[in-house]
């Protein structure tokens, strides 16, 4: 779908909140290290790397967040080897999203193809954490042009996969909320590169953890001052580790006194539909 944002596109949070944040995890586990370095199995290191998630950061993440709402898109293979730590993201109330059955990119794959690999999803997740998906990330990459219209028939309200915005927006011709997030707070940007494997070549290293509070800092204040709504593409498997929960904790704490809206992305995208007069 290549189509401008329609629709009142007027910021208004709830509660006079000047602006909303969505904390937003993608629980990829070891399938997005498989797609980056080919198969799932032949490197122990990658599939280690993340595994970490699911096995280890995710409760680090739930201490932290406490009380705050957070939205969680999982691969449903990660649902299907790591049922319990899933299982626990649904009882400490956050929102569990689509992300592939193993992250695949939806760019190669026709709409049948598409339809049958979100259906097989969630009858994962009916099965394993007796809930479906009414949200959607692309894994890794990009779509075709009728995913829009596709995740709309399958009851999906919203997507968060575009970058073309800093609020959320309907789709023209699909009933189907986009609430973009933008890769400047992808951790992936400041936290993940390394030298071995050595991806992406002659890319960045690992950020100082002071420069990347400081990043983070100043987008929020951004997202703030603009009436928009902050959406972060952070990785588990990368936050959830020590140092950077750390500073994860510290950036929390900044918005924290902005006062925005936090909310899951699901409560975006109703929020969203509620003032344009969709439903
Ligand atoms: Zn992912």
């Amino acid at each position: 779908m290549i189509s401008p944002p329609t629709g009142d596109n007027t910021p208004r949070w709830p509660d006079d909140r000047a602006s909303a944040v969505a904390l937003a995890f993608d629980l990829d586990g070891p399938t997005g290290d498989a797609m980056l370095g080919g198969s799932l199995w032949s490197r122990p290191s990658y599939f280690s790397q993340g595994a970490y998630g699911p096995w280890r950061a995710v409760d680090r993440l739930l201490r932290l967040l406490d009380t705050l709402p957070a939205t969680f898109f999982v691969p449903a293979w990660v649902v299907e080897n790591w049922p319990r730590q899933c299982r626990r993201l649904i009882d400490a109330g956050h929102e569990v999203a689509h992300h592939g059955y193993r992250h695949e990119r939806f760019a190669d794959y026709d709409l049948a193809g598409q339809r049958a690999l979100i259906e097989r999803s969630q009858r994962i997740f009916a099965a394993e954490l007796g809930t479906v998906a009414t949200g959607f990330r692309t894994p890794s990459g990009d779509w075709t042009p009728g995913t829009p219209a596709l995740l709309a028939e399958l009851g999906f309200s919203y997507s968060s996969s575009m970058r073309d915005d800093d609020r959320p927006y309907r789709y023209p011709d699909a009933d189907l909320i986009e609430i973009p997030a933008r890769s400047e707070l992808d951790d992936y940007t400041s936290l993940a590169y390394t030298r071995d494997p050595d991806w992406p070549s002659g890319g960045a290293r690992i950020a100082s953890y002071p420069a990347t509070l400081d990043a983070w800092r100043r987008e929020a204040d951004g997202y703030h001052a603009a009436g928009g709504c902050l959406v972060t593409i952070f990785h588990p498997k990368f936050i959830g580790r020590p140092g950077p929960a750390a500073l994860l904790a510290q950036w929390i704490a900044h918005l924290r006194g902005n006062r925005p809206w936090f909310a899951t992305l699901a409560d975006i995208a109703g929020h969203t539909r509620a003032i344009q007069g969709v439903q």
